[in-house]
Formats: structure tokens, sequence, C-alpha cells
């Protein structure tokens, strides 16, 4: 079965052709910049002799549509548009599922007005996601579409963990409550732990470290999760690249009354010019480390911020788990970062949690295992891949609907 998924953002369009009998990617690609003078797109394929082959372009694409239709152009020149003719199913990556939406939804009129009407909880993206749906729904009628929610896998969450202590009417009447998100990369990895320990996912319970650009901590109790870092937006909880996380929410009053900033411009700040970023100037940790190295304080001092606050969403679900079995460390920075391992883990020997130097510096390819011997913790590096779980979770819903 070949599923086709598409991940439509404000000014970008992501998609990969995937095929499911085997997790191949059969083609992939992206627009970006659309609508922003000079839009860059980028398809790569296999070609009949088994090559890996790409194509990049530049060319003014200003709107969705016309960047699906050069898309559609980029898959002819591949001589891949035989392959989508056979899709089985189209996944589209939607960012808010609100409190309706708690597992993948085949696309109806229904479905299309649910998703609208969330569009308030997540005014930057839903409505890109609903372009992309609409274009594909002209574009490949006939073929089923399913909508893939990043908040799904945290409906499971307790009303004590979801709820905000505020006035009881910001979350009857104004929905405000912790939705979570990251949601698809936390059920894929929590799997693949799974798998990797060769257990049943209702046996174990792990936390799940999805460590990119965005970060979220996820507690998961036999296969479900029981509570996650990222709340009524994806701004709470772990520090980010550009996201602050958590903080205290008088201090916007605080700002708003010293600087006259109005609530977009502390919106933006929030969002673009905190985390990493506001302590260090810079927001890709590669780039943090090797300025931490040559003794850059605030490149330092951003590292320890960063670390300090997943040992604490560490402690924190522990204590809400009771027993955990694993700690899985994925995305880029979980994947890739020795040093954010090692130091997020730090201190944490009464817990069971015990890095092993020459294990998590080791040049392996995940999944691999970081733990000392002794650790009663397992502490697994896994490589995420939000298409492939998109991809699945599409091919399952249509599969339940026959
Ligand atoms: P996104 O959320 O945009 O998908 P990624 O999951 O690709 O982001 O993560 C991007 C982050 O991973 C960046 O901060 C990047 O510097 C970091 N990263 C990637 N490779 C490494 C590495 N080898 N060492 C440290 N950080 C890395």
């Amino acid at each position: 079965m070949k599923v086709l998924v598409i991940n439509c953002g404000s000014s970008s369009i992501k998609y990969r052709l995937i095929d499911l009998r085997n997790d191949r990617v059969l083609t992939d690609g992206e627009v970006q910049r659309i609508g922003e003078g000079e839009s860059r797109l980028q398809h790569r394929w296999t070609d009949a002799l088994g090559e890996a082959r790409q194509l990049a372009r530049s060319e003014a694409l200003a709107d969705h549509e016309e960047a699906f239709r050069a898309i559609e152009a980029a898959l002819r020149t591949s001589g891949s548009m035989s392959e989508l003719e056979t899709v089985a199913a189209i996944g589209h990556r939607v960012v808010h599922g609100g409190e309706a939406f708690q597992a993948p939804a085949l696309i109806d009129d229904a479905t299309v007005a649910g998703i609208r009407e969330v569009c308030a909880l997540a005014p930057l993206h839903n409505p890109a996601n609903l372009t992309g749906i609409e274009i594909c729904l002209a574009l490949f009628p006939g073929v089923p579409q399913v909508a893939v929610f990043d908040t799904a896998f945290h409906h499971s969450l307790p009303p004590q963990a979801y709820r905000y202590a505020i006035p009881d009417a910001w979350y009857t009447e104004h929905q405000v409550r912790r939705y979570g998100f990251h949601g698809t990369s936390h059920a894929y990895v929590a799997r693949q732990a799974a798998d990797y320990l060769q257990q049943a996912p209702a046996a174990l319970n792990l936390i799940t470290l999805h460590l990119g650009n965005g970060a979220s901590a996820a507690a998961v109790r036999a296969g479900r999760c029981v509570d996650t870092s990222m709340g009524f937006t994806p701004l709470e909880g772990l520090m980010m690249g550009t996201r602050c996380g958590d903080i205290d929410p008088a201090m916007l009053f605080h700002i708003r009354r010293a600087t006259g900033a109005d609530m977009d411009e502390l919106e933006s700040a929030l969002n673009t010019e905190s985390g990493l970023k506001g302590i260090c100037g810079v927001n890709d940790m590669r780039e943090i480390q090797q300025r931490a190295d040559a003794g850059d304080a605030a490149a330092l001092l951003a590292i320890d911020m960063y670390c300090y606050r997943i040992k604490k969403y560490i402690g924190a679900y522990c204590a809400v788990l009771g027993r955990v079995d694993a700690l899985v460390f994925t995305a880029g920075i979980g994947e890739n970062s020795a040093l954010v391992r090692q130091r997020a883990c730090e201190g944490l020997d009464a817990l069971g949690i015990v890095v092993d130097d020459a294990r998590n510096t080791a040049d392996a390819q995940p999944p691999f295992e970081i733990q000392a011997d002794g650790g009663s913790v397992r502490l697994l590096v896994i490589a995420t891949n939000e298409e492939l779980e998109i991809a699945r979770q599409a091919a399952a819903c249509i599969e339940g609907q026959s």
C-alpha cells in the first residue's frame, strides 16, 4: 500500500510518498517560502537504475495552489506520477484536533468542518493544513484522505494533567486546557521503543523526549500518554530553539507595562526570539555547542538551562509514572547531541538513570542504548519518523473504515 503524506504549513509544503510494504520512501520533497517572492522547490526520487536523484528549483510561487502545481510538474519530470496513480490514501498532518479529534479521521465534510472549528486554537497552522486538504481533494478525487492530528496521542491525559488552575469559564467557554503537540512523534518512538525492547507497549512505562527545534516531553504509561510538556499551545514546557517553554505569565504584564509592547509583539517575542536564541543569539544546537567549546559564556548558559529544564521534566515524569522502564531521546538534538543527553541525565543516579560515556558518544546509528551497566532505566536513542507514522495511521484508518 502506498500512502502520500502531506505536511502543509503556512509558507511551506512537505510531501513524501511511502510504500508501506517495506516502509520505503519512493519520492519526497518540499516547497519553501511560498508567497515570499522567490520560493524554493526540492524534489527527490530514485530513478529506474536505483540512483538517488534530486531536482532543486527557485521560482515565484504566489500561493499553495501554485506550489502544488509545481510539485505536480516535478513529479511528472521524475516519472513519479504513475506511482501516485496507485496511491491508496493521502495522510495529512493537522496540528490541532481540539477535544473533538482523538484519533485519525477520514476526511469528509464533517471532518473539514471540525478542523475549521479548531482554527481559533491554532491560527497559524490549521488554516494552512486545511488549504492542503482542500487542494488535494480537488487534485485527487476518489483517493481516501485522512487527517492525522499532532494532538491526538495526548487525548488520554487525565483532567488533573490537562486542566489549568484558571477560572473554569476559560476552559468551558474558551477551550483553554493542555492539548500537547508532537503527538505523532511521541507515539512513533514509544512504539519503536517497545519493538526495540521486545515488549508489548502495555508492559512499559516510558518518558519520551522529542528534542528538535521544538521540544517536548511525554509520560507514557502502558502505551497511553498521561502527561506532556506542551500545553494549550506549543509554547509551554521545555526550553526550545526560539520558544521560551515554561515561564511565569505575570512577566508579560510587567513587560507590557514597562515597554508598551502589544499582544502581537509579546507573542512573537516568546515564539521566535526566546529559548536558546533568546539566551545566546542562535537557535541551532550544533553552533551553540561549537561556541560553548570555544568558551562562549552565553552558549554555555544556554546549554546549562536547556539541559536543566529537561532534567526537571524527567524528574517530574518519574514521579508521575512511579516506575520508568525507559527514557527515549529523539529528534535532531535528542538523536545527535551526546552532550545534551549526558547533561540532561547527570545526577539522576538515584532514579536509576545513569549514562555510559562510551556508549553515549559512540558514533552509532539509532536505535542504540546509552545506559551504564547497572542503571535500572534503559536509555534509548531512537530516530523519529513522523511521516511514516502519519502514513501508517492513515492506512490503519482507511482499513478500519472498509
Ligand atoms: P525540526 O524540529 O525543525 O524538525 P530537528 O529535529 O531537525 O528540527 O532538530 C534541529 C536541531 O537539531 C537543531 O538545533 C540542530 O542544531 C540539532 N542538531 C542536529 N544535528 C546535531 C548534532 N550532530 N549535534 C547537536 N545538535 C544537532
